[in-house]
């Protein structure tokens, strides 16, 4: 799917151990900071013997959150170290393009080390996993593969003065048995190369000889689970696959193929305005895709998928091949992680509105992982009261509400979008509403008349969707954080601290929807725009598609992109199994 956005913010700115003891081997960096793993006193030792004189600024992860961090972050003040297992950065939203070869692997990804070398000052790139943080100690445990083929892994760690953790998440399985045996995954580029294979084997093995009707149908059988965009966009993919390209190499088994998607829910593509989803239903119809809405899988075996649904009840049907897309889980590392900060009952970690891990100190979370709790205005309701009365009369006059309306608006956002609800431009209506007919000028409310209009509120606290919009937003919000952090310590420009006295260091973090497409096959795409602009069709595509290019990281992937579309109108798509 590609539920794909326009990634403004985004883009522009922007991405031995001897068993006797558990000593083990010193890799120390050049840098200072990265340490072999070894007992914890010599580790600490080590780290503090190579100190240097800028914060360590340590990231996880080089997707979307990550590499826009990187890119916006002004690397000669701190000591960058960055950690990762992949050592690129994808562009998602064409992930489903590469699942049947419209676009090749390498033209989406672009080398971290390709980003960091344009930087100013050094930034360090090791390629491990991170398995462990320890926010105790300020350090993370890493493991790296040591040799390829070798499978034998080896730790170390890095300390942190700041740790920005964008390590995303993982493919959500919701633990029904036989998913992660039998199933296909669509979230890292090594899946989608996985997908171009298997379709491809999938149709090779059903022209092989010997094979009756029903075998044939079977292996030509592609089920997606999952009426997301993710899910969505791969089924479209795969039918202009089938029906463009494939239907012309295998014209035998052209008629055999049966594409389904499979959703728990009545409609697909809920994250996006009615009219597209039900557009997207028909255009399915349309192509004879099979389309199961209010069905339940319950069961994966190596042979067939099990479902259910409250008219047909439980069955089975063969497949070839089941790609699971149903939305995103929480990565063990974070799971691990919020067991320590005791935010064990979690999905994803909890961040204020400034991005920083709530109870932890200089510990920071963007994209996937990581979610905003934001401030309840209603827990501060008191505390606002006594800060905006500054006569002490136990009553607000207008003048007084005015005076912290801007901090009030800047700090619970809320408000802003309880009012557009409400289709009133500011809170003094709001408290009018709430007094009858007064005039406004003659506003002057109790502090119970103050609850009373504020009460609903916070029914319009919004979490962000977990998208590359906002990931990418994220990290180029929390860069500029920290190019500030100096000058903001001198100069807060953030709202007034309702409990604590003071002004914040920084506006809180605000994310801007700039719209999202859906691409749905045949040269047809949906776009949802902000202010519920909805274009549907031909001219969207190409929307879409100028979009895409425009988004792309460097100049290089833009080229490589746009020549592999192009390669596609001209030849077709490549149908080798490699
Ligand atoms: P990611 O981009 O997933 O990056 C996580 C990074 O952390 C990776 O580099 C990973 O290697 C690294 N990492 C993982 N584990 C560890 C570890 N233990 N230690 C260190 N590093 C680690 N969003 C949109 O807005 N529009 C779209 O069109 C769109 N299309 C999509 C299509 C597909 C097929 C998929 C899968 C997603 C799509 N998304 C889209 C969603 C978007 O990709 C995610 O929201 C976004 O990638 C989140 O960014 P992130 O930085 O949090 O995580
Ligand atoms: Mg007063």
């Amino acid at each position: 799917m590609r539920f794909a956005s326009f990634f403004d913010v985004a883009f522009r700115a922007f991405r031995d151990p001897s068993a006797l003891s558990k000593l083990v081997v010193i890799i120390a960096g050049a840098s200072g900071g990265l340490v072999a793993y070894a007992d914890a006193k010599l580790d600490r030792d080590l780290a503090s013997s190579q100190e240097s004189t800028k914060k360590k600024v340590l990231i996880l992860g080089t997707g979307w959150a990550g590499t826009s961090f990187i890119r916006n972050l002004d690397s000669s003040l701190y000591d960058v170290q960055v950690i990762s297992p992949r050592n690129y950065f994808a562009f998602t939203p064409l992930l489903p393009s590469v699942t049947c070869g419209t676009v090749e692997a390498r033209s989406i990804v672009e080398p971290i080390r390709n980003i960091t070398r344009k930087k100013r000052g050094e930034i360090k790139f090791w390629e491990a996993e991170c398995f462990k943080i320890d926010p105790a100690n300020k350090r993370v445990h890493c493991r790296y593969t040591t040799a390829a083929n070798s499978g034998r892994m080896d730790e170390f760690l890095v300390n942190y003065d700041c740790l920005v953790v964008a390590v995303g998440a993982r493919s959500n399985t919701f633990n029904i048995p036989g998913v992660e045996e039998n199933c296909h995954f669509l979230k890292e580029v090594e899946d989608a190369q996985k997908i171009r294979r298997s379709v491809m084997d999938c149709f090779e093995r059903a022209s092989l000889p010997n094979l009756d009707e029903a075998e044939r149908k079977k292996n030509l059988h592609f089920v997606v689970v999952g009426g997301g965009p993710t899910g969505v966009e791969f089924a479209a993919e795969l039918h202009d696959f089938v029906a463009e390209d494939l239907s012309k190499l295998y014209p035998s088994l052209y008629g055999l193929v049966k594409i389904e998607v499979i959703e728990a829910g009545e409609h697909i593509l809920t994250t996006f305005d009615k009219r597209i989803g039900k557009f997207a239903e028909e255009k399915f119809q349309r192509d004879g895709i099979d389309l199961k809405t209010g069905f339940r899988v319950i069961n994966v075996s190596d042979k067939e998928i099990t479902m259910r649904s409250k008219t047909t009840g439980e069955f089975s049907e063969p497949y070839g091949m089941v790609v699971w897309s149903t939305g995103i889980g929480t990565r063990p590392l974070i799971a691990d992680f919020m067991k320590q900060i005791g935010q064990g009952n979690r999905r994803v970690l909890a961040t204020d509105e400034w991005l920083r891990v709530c109870g932890c100190d200089g510990i920071y979370a963007v994209g996937d992982c990581a979610s905003i709790s934001q401030r309840k205005i209603m827990e501060d309701i008191a505390e606002i009261f006594r800060i905006a009365d500054i006569d002490n009369s136990g009553t607000l006059t207008v003048k007084e509400i005015q005076d912290v309306l801007e901090d009030i608006c800047l700090r619970y956002p809320q408000v802003e979008l309880y009012l557009k609800s409400k289709r009133m431009s500011s809170i003094l209506e709001l408290l009018k509403d709430s007094k009858g007919d007064a005039k406004k000028e003659a506003i002057e409310v109790d502090i119970e008349e103050f609850r009373k209009a504020l009460t609903d509120v916070d029914s319009q606290v919004k979490t962000l969707p977990a998208t590359a919009q906002v990931a990418a937003q994220q990290g180029t919000y929390l860069a500029r954080c920290f190019n500030k952090m100096k000058d903001a310590e001198e100069h807060p420009e953030g709202p007034l601290r309702i409990r604590e006295g003071g002004r914040h260091q920084f506006r809180p973090f605000r994310y801007k929807h700039l719209g999202q497409f859906a691409p749905l096959g045949g040269e047809q795409a949906a776009a949802q725009l902000p202010g519920d602009w909805i274009s549907i069709g031909h001219s969207s595509q190409w929307l879409w598609y100028s979009v895409y290019a425009s988004k792309q990281v460097s100049w290089r992937t833009r080229f490589l992109v746009i020549s592999d579309w192009t390669r596609r109108f001209i030849f077709g798509r490549d149908s080798s199994c490699i």
